[in-house]
């Protein structure tokens, strides 16, 4: 059984030094548990919030544990009533190639399911955390324009073509001509436009000529900053997540601008509301999964992923994560599936 440790805790960015690859017997499941394979491991920009002691919203991985994450197994050894061999489920088994559970929080995924994987992204978290905080924070009206950024992402892809199917228009942000190009042509973005060239903030602002309606929040920073002066009165922004912000070590130097972002939240009167996905909307998992399950049978919606293989990439392809290595939802193939 080879597993994934944290054994020190990153400063900045996570380096394979915080880590050990472990390799141990496969563990033996006692009566009324079970023998879960890992096929696919979810990496999630979270787990950078794991590896951390500083207060949040979860409890860090302790040191010399093995790293959490979401995953999708098979049943490779049964003694619980309930499961049968071979059976797949989605559990919270972490980066390692097989784990013993009791039954408790697993989803069972139906017999032979087309894309298991597709449980870590579209059809699982991210697809939840996209069509929640979209609709239920951002309430896009037709018409409207949304920005998004992290645009092929696990989320933001999701998040800017159910906006384009509420009518509204969109623009994506993204790391890259590539990336930008994809929004476009595979995603139907009406525009997208990429973050690190020099003129951004202008180039923001020209492809939002009317203004900014819900702005999806993923990564803060500089892309805040070019969005803030483009919000419209009474604007929405889901704040989802500050990727730019996971690895910093302290408060970004220059002068004080929260005056000026009280300013325009009061002026405007902008609502802006963080949520925490399964805290706030695990509840309503049977609604989205509905919805989202027509939209992908009728090509409504298209899902791209990034499938590595192979555990011992785990730690590479989590670093490449923080850095926009990764072009759709990063997942790593442990397991035969
Ligand atoms: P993605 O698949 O979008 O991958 C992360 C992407 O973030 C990278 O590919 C990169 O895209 C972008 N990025 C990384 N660093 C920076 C940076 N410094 N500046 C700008 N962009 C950067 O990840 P997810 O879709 O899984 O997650 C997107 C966001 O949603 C994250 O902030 C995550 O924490 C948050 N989230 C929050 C949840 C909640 O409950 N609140 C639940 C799930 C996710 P590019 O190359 O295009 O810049």
């Amino acid at each position: 059984n080879r597993q994934w440790v944290l054994v020190s805790r990153p400063v900045g960015a996570p380096a394979l030094s915080n880590f050990n690859f472990l390799e141990s017997e496969k563990p033996t499941p006692k009566q009324g548990e079970l023998l879960l394979r890992t096929v696919y491991l979810s990496l999630d920009p979270y787990m950078r919030g794991r590896m951390s002691d500083a207060k949040s919203y979860a409890e860090p991985v302790a040191i010399n544990e093995v790293m959490v994450g979401g995953t999708v197994c098979r049943v490779e050894v049964s003694h619980h009533p309930d499961y049968e061999v071979g059976e797949w489920v989605v559990a919270y088994s972490g980066w390692q190639d097989y784990s013993i559970s009791d039954g408790s929080g697993l989803l069972k995924l139906r017999k032979a399911p087309m894309k298991p994987s597709y449980a870590l992204g579209v059809m699982g978290m991210p697809g939840l955390t996209a069509y929640m905080g979209l609709q239920d924070i951002g309430q896009p009206k037709a018409g409207e324009t949304v920005v998004v950024a992290a645009a092929t992402g696990a989320v933001g892809s999701l998040v800017g073509q159910i906006a384009k199917l509420k009518g509204c228009k969109v623009v994506g942000i993204a790391g890259g001509e590539e990336k930008c190009h994809s929004a476009v042509e595979d995603l139907g973005f009406d525009t997208c436009i990429d973050h690190k060239a020099p003129d951004f903030a202008e180039q923001l602002a020209k492809a939002c000529d009317k203004g900014i309606d819900v702005y999806f929040e993923n990564v803060g920073g500089k892309v805040f900053d070019a969005v803030l002066p483009l919000l419209n009165p009474s604007a929405r922004v889901p704040l989802c997540g500050l990727i730019s912000q996971y690895n910093a070590t302290e408060l970004p130097k220059g002068p004080d601008r929260i005056p000026m972002l009280m300013g325009t939240l009061l002026v405007k009167r902008i609502k802006m509301q963080g949520f925490i996905v399964f805290d706030d909307y695990g509840h309503r998992y049977n609604e989205f999964s509905q919805d989202m399950m027509q939209w992908l049978q009728d090509g409504k919606i298209i899902y791209r992923e990034d499938l590595v293989k192979g555990l011992e990439n785990a730690v590479e392809s989590f670093i490449g994560l923080l850095e926009g290595k990764n072009f759709g939802k990063l997942v790593i193939q442990v397991g035969p599936d």
